[in-house]
């Protein structure tokens, strides 16, 4: 793949909308760069960092988190990650306008400008029962639902055989104020980049499966 055909994607949605289920499938098929805002400040908090505890708490208010912190975690991440050589998928990142003109500068002084941005777009009520049934795996970010997507065996990665948890802020309270959040503020996101016409809807309420057929045409017309 020529450099100018490199994967530099966003993939963007509601909280539950199935992003965290979309990018490690996409993450292999371009062995790009997979970073998740949300998973590395979980890494944070699990690591009791300062900026992770005062992460924590605006998490599991349904709250954002400063520009600074993730702004700084993305430049980190996409200067120093090996795989960016490869491309990269941001996931969860940009959540505001101001995050992504931030991102635009970054890319722009990188000579990497973005390629596509894939917004999984699904209605709110889906997304209650996505979000309350969801089990992640910590350490991988891999997730799981108790019934739409069950681990082999109850409460275990199937891949490490480690236990699967339940994210602090994945109840109906704190998914309340996330939707009020997606809605202000990383709604007007889709049309920032819809004037770059560098903006791709998918269907997220259709199987995981669709899904990823979707998402992959907009790969065939896009790279
Ligand atoms: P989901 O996958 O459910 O959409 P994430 O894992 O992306 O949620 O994010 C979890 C929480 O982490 C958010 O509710 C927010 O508090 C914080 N967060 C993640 N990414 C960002 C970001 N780009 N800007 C501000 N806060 C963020
Ligand atoms: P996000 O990262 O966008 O917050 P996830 O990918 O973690 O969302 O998905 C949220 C929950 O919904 C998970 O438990 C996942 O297994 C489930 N899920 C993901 N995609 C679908 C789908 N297309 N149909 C039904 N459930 C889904």
């Amino acid at each position: 793949m020529s450099d100018d055909k490199q994967l530099r994607m966003i993939i963007m949605g509601p909280p539950g909308a199935g992003k965290g289920t979309q990018a490690p499938a996409i993450q292999k098929k371009f062995n790009a760069a997979h970073l998740s805002t949300g998973d590395m400040l979980r890494a944070a908090v699990a690591a009791k960092t300062s900026y992770g505890v005062e992460a924590k708490k605006l998490m599991d208010a349904g709250e954002l988190v400063p520009d600074e912190i993730v702004v700084g975690l993305i430049e980190e991440n996409l200067k120093t990650n090996p795989l960016c050589q490869n491309g990269f998928i941001l996931d969860g990142f940009p959540r505001n306008c101001a995050q992504a003109e931030k991102l635009d500068a970054m890319l722009k002084a990188m000579d990497k400008p973005l390629n596509s941005v894939i917004e999984l777009v699904v209605d709110d009520k889906l997304l209650v029962d996505r979000i309350c049934g969801r089990l992640i795996h910590p350490a991988s970010g891999r997730s799981y639902h108790k019934v739409f997507n069950p681990p082999k065996v109850p409460m275990t990665d199937d891949i490490t055989g480690e236990p699967l948890i339940q994210r602090s802020d994945d109840n109906e309270e704190a998914l309340k104020k996330r939707l009020v959040a997606f809605h202000e503020q990383t709604a007007p996101v889709s049309n920032y980049y819809k004037k770059q016409g560098i903006w791709y809807g998918v269907d997220a309420a259709q199987s995981p499966e669709a899904v990823w057929d979707s998402i992959n045409a907009i790969f065939n017309k896009t790279l």
